[in-house]
């Protein structure tokens, strides 16, 4: 049974109206009167103009308020109100492991046989009390080439949970907050129970949501020490255990995930040196670091019609695009893998010549390892789009839902898949060049349609 106790992340206490985190927010930037009277409704329960129905969940007005209140959290407190009377949007099942046709169960019907190869070591490994454990997560789950086969993986046991939610990093900024915490207490059991000491995130989301959320909001205090992957490999390469032979000599542009913005900005410059040293030259998106525009995904949080989600998605994905495209880098490098698929999945939706990598395949790169890019990428974005067509036809007839299951069901084991025809339909048109160019045209008009910001 679960006793922790759950704590607000935002401070009541320290907030005196000021209203400048929504006048600032690079998304809302409200009239500061009307920033102020909104903050007021928030906080008194009363119905919100703009934040809840637009905030993209980026966290940059926590670093905006002068009081250090946490406004971010009493945003993610609302729409935690809002989950408990309206359930969650029928799309949500999407990223939901213990849900039908979630995108984990529908892409394995995509994945080759040496991505599946990688992924059951990863989801089978028991890690023993001696072992440091590499959380591969959910997100890079459905990139398994950009770890897969490295020499990387020979310093840690990679292991894939996919119902261990990323520490419930993406619930998180949903505000599920209730859900975050049972997942808090699911993750502890689990480490608990391999009696391990340290364990290693492949994202700075789950490093902050391990190190932060679950014992400073949630009441779950973890007993293994938490090594962030990004500050890993810089202490090696420092070090000389890592070598990087082969500078890149490449102009590139660094997108700044949500979850970067937290613990006062922490994780930014690490991701720059480790580009640095592997001979790229940063040119900076005009919004950057604390001013970072979300990859799109923080739109769905806000939803407001379930047949809007990946449109509003999308749509805020080609924000960054365009700022992406306007600093004439070769290359937009993300260091998160929750923003690689959608940033790609809009990539290939704008036609945008712009190339997109992971950080670790560009520290791949400079290590001399080989990398099938981008046809690896260019075919999950094929297949992930695919499986975002297929889920929103069928959200279409079903209804809002609560998630009861925290934990993942046998039956949606990602090794038995169903045949899913129309699925496999919708993806093989898209081998046709002709197809992805008629569709691309006919999603930007659809777009236009039915985006709700
Ligand atoms: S989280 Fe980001 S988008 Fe949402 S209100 Fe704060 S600054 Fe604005
Ligand atoms: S949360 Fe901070 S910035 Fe926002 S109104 Fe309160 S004190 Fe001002």
């Amino acid at each position: 049974m679960n006793k922790s106790k759950r704590i607000s992340g935002f401070r009541e206490d320290l907030c005196n109206l000021c209203g400048e985190c929504l006048h600032l927010c690079p998304v809302l930037k409200l009239p500061i009167d009307e920033a102020k009277e909104e903050v007021k409704n928030l906080i008194a329960g009363k119905e919100s103009r703009y934040a809840l129905t637009r905030c993209n969940t980026c966290f940059s007005c926590n670093l905006y308020c002068p009081q250090h209140a946490n406004p971010y959290n009493l945003i993610l407190e609302r729409w935690n109100d809002l989950y408990k009377t309206r359930g969650a949007p029928p799309l949500y099942r999407f990223v939901c492991p213990t849900e039908q046709s979630n995108i984990w169960q529908l892409l394995n019907v995509f994945l080759s046989n040496q991505e599946r190869k990688w992924i059951y070591k990863w989801m089978n490994y028991v890690p023993k009390p001696n072992d440091t454990p590499l959380m591969i997560g959910n997100y890079t789950h459905l990139f398994p080439f950009i770890l897969g086969g490295s020499k990387l993986l020979d310093y840690f046991k990679p292991i894939d949970r996919i119902d261990q939610w990323e520490g419930a990093a993406y619930l998180y900024q949903g505000g599920y907050l209730d859900l975050v915490q049972r997942i808090a207490q699911r993750t502890k059991n689990d480490f608990d129970s391999w009696g391990v000491k340290k364990v290693v995130a492949c994202l700075d989301a789950v490093d902050y949501i391990f190190n932060e959320v679950h014992p400073k909001e949630m009441g779950v205090e973890h007993a293994q020490d938490f090594v962030n992957f990004n500050q890993w490999l810089l202490g090696n390469i420092n070090s000389g255990e890592i070598q990087l032979k082969n500078q890149l000599n490449m102009d590139v542009t660094v997108h700044d995930n949500c979850y970067s913005k937290t613990l006062g900005g922490a994780y930014w410059e690490v991701p720059r040196e480790l580009l640095k040293k592997s001979g790229c030259h940063i040119i900076e998106m005009k919004h950057n670091r604390k001013d970072s525009l979300c990859c799109g995904f923080g739109a769905g949080a806000s939803w407001v019609k379930n047949i809007s989600i990946i449109f509003d998605i999308i749509s805020q994905g080609f924000k960054k695009f365009k700022e992406a495209e306007e600093t004439g880098a070769k290359a937009l490098i993300s260091y998160c893998g929750g923003c690689i698929y959608l940033l790609w999945a809009a990539k290939e939706l704008k036609r945008s010549k712009i190339d997109i990598f992971h950080l670790i395949e560009i520290i791949r790169m400079a290590m001399g390892e080989e990398l099938n890019y981008p046809y690896d990428h260019k075919r999950r974005a094929w297949d992930i789009i695919a499986i975002m067509t297929y889920s929103l036809f069928l959200s279409i007839i079903r209804k809002n839902f609560f998630i009861s299951k925290i934990t993942y069901d046998k039956e949606l084991s990602t090794f038995k898949p169903k045949k899913y025809r129309l699925l496999t339909l919708i993806r093989y048109t898209f081998n046709l060049s002709l197809i992805r160019y008629v569709f691309s045209k006919c999603f930007l008009i659809l777009m236009k349609i039915l985006k709700t910001r």
